[in-house]
């Protein structure tokens, strides 16, 4: 490899050396517990897979190459990876999180790690001010996604990192919205990435996982004795499967980001939509800072109806889109955010925030986006 080698040489080749047993291009999967050892204390690197697995190690190596990060760390979940996260705190301590973050986070936070004594505050974090004024003496960690779930709402990561560095904590990232291919939050001062693998990372809707990119050797320690301790990791299989995906990351996000683009800028006139959610239209309030921060807009776009009676018609009519939750993958999908991945939130939680009954979100698949177009132009009609 080149001393720099480009985005997509490390999706392919970074960490995935030929095999040097059999020269297998692939890395296989490591489907084993355990490793023979020769006496006590000798053995190849490997003891215990929960520990480590080579095929989870191929992947990890990889996931840290493309956030250029210190390393990775991969879970079962995006969920089993936020909670990672947040294990490393201890009880008393405080986190600020962004309002509109995807729905299990809250959850997580409100209804489980409130129960071991930590504490959070939600803010707009479109707004640094507001950033700034959650933060007490105790506060560990800024936890925000950009752009945000379903509002498509943006946060100034530096002006994050800023405000964090300032008070001592650490700014964390959940970048499942854009891939590294998109938007490279350790280079703008975060701290540390958090992926739904699940989502364009894996690429295909045919495997959960998740992953967590540390900055500092400290954390790297601590990530690795989380995954031996709690057990959340992630199986062989998964991480095969993910490692394929990310081969064509830098492509598929390509096609992702032109479908996307263009899909928003149909549905924009449509007399039936009354406000299209992109960061890739000029008249998003924040494409300013989209075209700053991120190199590629994706292709999530949130749509508003006008009612729930609106919203369902649509769904109901779709053909190519399939209304499913989760999001990333090849195939369209369209999903509900009130009733479905913001249901936990309650009405006055989603009220809150501006999370209407007639908002649909769309995740713009790899289809021709002719045949897109088409099926929404018949479900809207
Ligand atoms: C899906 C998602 C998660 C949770 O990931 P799982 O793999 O479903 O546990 C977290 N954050 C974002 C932004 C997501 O889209």
């Amino acid at each position: 490899m080149s001393p720099q080698p480009g985005f997509s040489t490390l999706a392919i080749h970074a960490g995935q050396a030929p095999d040097p047993l059999t020269g297998a291009v692939n890395v296989p999967i490591y489907a084993t517990s355990t490793y023979v050892q020769e006496e006590i204390g000798k053995n190849k690197g490997y003891e215990y897979s929960r520990v480590s697995n080579p095929t989870r190690d191929a992947l990890e190596t990889s996931l840290a190459a493309l956030e250029a990060g210190r390393s990775a760390h991969v879970f079962a979940s995006g969920m089993a990876a936020i909670q990672a996260v947040l294990t490393r705190l201890s009880a008393g301590d405080h986190v600020v999180c962004g309002r509109n973050v995807y729905g299990g986070t809250p959850r997580l936070f409100n209804q489980v790690l409130s129960r071991f004594g930590l504490r959070f505050t939600y803010v707009d974090t479109r707004l640094p001010e507001l950033i700034e004024r959650a933060f007490e003496p105790a506060t560990r960690l800024l936890f925000v996604e950009t752009p945000t779930n379903p509002l498509m709402e943006l946060c100034d990561l530096q002006a994050c990192a800023a405000i964090a560095h300032r008070h001592g904590a650490e700014l964390v990232v959940d970048n499942t919205f854009m891939s590294p291919y998109f938007q490279r939050p350790l280079a703008l001062g975060a701290d540390l990435v958090v992926h739904s693998t699940t989502k364009f990372l894996n690429g295909h809707s045919d495997g959960l996982g998740g992953v967590v990119v540390a900055n500092t050797d400290q954390q790297a320690d601590d990530l690795r004795f989380l995954q031996k301790s709690i057990g959340a990791i992630l199986s062989p299989f998964e991480c095969f499967l993910i490692l394929r995906g990310v081969k064509t990351l830098a492509v598929r996000m390509r096609q992702h980001d032109a479908s996307g683009r263009r899909i928003a800028a149909w549905l924009a006139p449509h007399p039936a939509v009354r406000a299209v959610y992109y960061p890739g239209l000029v008249q998003h309030p924040q494409h300013a800072l989209a075209q700053r921060q991120m190199s590629g807009f994706g292709s999530m776009i949130t749509i508003e109806t006008g009612s729930l009676e609106r919203a369902n018609h649509l769904l109901r009519r779709v053909r190519v889109f399939c209304l499913a939750e989760s999001l990333g993958g090849v195939e369209s999908l369209i999903s509900h955010p009130a009733t479905m991945t913001h249901a936990a939130l309650g009405p006055d939680g989603r009220a809150a925030i501006g999370l209407t009954d007639g908002m649909v979100r769309l995740s713009v698949g790899l289809e021709d986006p002719e045949d897109l177009e088409a099926d929404l132009a018949q479900a809207l009609a």
